[in-house]
C-alpha cells in the first residue's frame, strides 16, 4: 500500500484513545495487537484489529504470550491510571521494544516517562484543546500543528486580497519567513509551489513559519 513499509503495532489500553489509534493504524494496513484489561474493550475491537487481547498489562508474562516482543513500535494508552501506565511503559520498554510511545497526562507524568525511557510521550487532550483553540479563535485557520514554541504549521483559507498573485508578488518567505508547503484547490495538491504559482480564491494555503509571523498573516 502506497509504497510504505507496514509496520507491527501493540495498542495498550482501549480507551478512546488508544481504540482510535489501533483502529486508525490497522485501516492504514498495519498489524496491530490490541490489549485491554477489560474484556469488553477487547470484545468490542476484535474484528477491527490483527489480535485483540484481554489481559492485564503488568503482567510481564501475559504481553509476552501476546507477542509484544515482535512489534516495532507499543504505544501505552492506559490513562486515569498513572501507576500503571508508569510500569507498563517501563516493562515494554525493557521487553527490548525500540519505540515506545506513551500517554501522558500532564507535564509531571510526561517527565517520568521521559525518565524511564519512553521514545515519545504524547499528550492528546492537551493537544487537541491547542488545535481546536487556534481554529476556534480564527476564523480562517483549519488546522494547527506546533513544530515547536515557536514554530507552526497551519493550513488556511486564502484570503480574497492574496487572489489573482503569485507566491513571487507576495513574497511571503522574503518579507515575514512564511513559506507555502502546498496549495490544496479542490482535490488537488500542489506540494512545493515556487514564485510563479498563482494562490486562487477558495485555496487553501499550507504554511510553515514563526508564530508571530503567521498570526501576523492571519489578522491583516
Ligand atoms: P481515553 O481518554 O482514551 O478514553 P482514559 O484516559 O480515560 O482513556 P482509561 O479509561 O483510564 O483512560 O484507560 C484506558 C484503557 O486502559 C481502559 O480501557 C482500561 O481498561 C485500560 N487499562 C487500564 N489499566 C490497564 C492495565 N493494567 N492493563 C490493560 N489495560 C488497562
Ligand atoms: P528564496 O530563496 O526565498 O526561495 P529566490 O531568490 O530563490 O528566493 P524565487 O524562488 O524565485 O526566489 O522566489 C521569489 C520569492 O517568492 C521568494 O523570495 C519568496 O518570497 C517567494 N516565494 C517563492 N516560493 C515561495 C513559497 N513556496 N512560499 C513562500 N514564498 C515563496
Ligand atoms: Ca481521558
Amino acid at each position: 500500500k502506497g509504497g510504505k513499509a507496514l509496520k507491527q503495532f501493540a495498542v495498550i489500553g482501549l480507551g478512546r484513545f488508544g481504540t482510535s489509534v489501533a483502529r486508525t493504524l490497522s485501516r492504514m494496513g498495519h498489524q496491530v495487537i490490541a490489549i485491554d484489561s477489560d474484556e469488553a474493550k477487547v470484545e468490542a475491537l476484535m474484528d477491527e484489529v490483527t489480535t485483540a487481547v484481554q489481559a492485564d498489562a503488568r503482567d510481564e508474562e501475559a504481553l509476552k504470550a501476546a507477542g509484544i516482543r515482535n512489534v516495532d513500535v507499543a504505544i501505552v494508552a492506559i490513562g486515569e491510571n498513572v501507576e500503571a501506565n508508569i510500569l507498563v511503559t517501563l516493562i515494554v520498554k525493557e521487553l527490548g521494544i525500540k519505540c515506545v510511545v506513551a500517554k501522558a497526562i500532564n507535564d509531571q507524568h510526561g517527565k517520568v516517562l521521559a525518565k524511564i525511557g519512553a521514545d515519545r510521550i504524547v499528550y492528546p487532550e492537551r493537544d487537541m484543546g491547542v488545535r481546536v483553540a487556534h481554529t476556534l479563535a480564527s476564523g480562517n485557520v483549519l488546522e494547527h500543528i506546533d513544530l515547536s514554541p515557536e514554530y507552526s504549521i497551519v493550513e488556511i483559507v486564502a484570503p480574497a486580497r492574496v487572489a489573482g498573485k503569485t507566491l513571487g508578488q507576495l513574497n511571503l518567505r522574503a518579507q515575514h519567513g512564511v513559506s507555502v508547503m502546498a496549495i490544496k484547490r479542490n482535490d488537488k495538491i500542489l506540494a512545493a509551489p515556487g514564485a510563479d504559482d498563482v494562490v486562487e480564491e477558495g485555496d487553501i494555503l499550507v504554511l510553515v513559519g514563526r508564530n508571530k509571523a503567521l498570526e501576523r498573516l492571519q489578522e491583516s
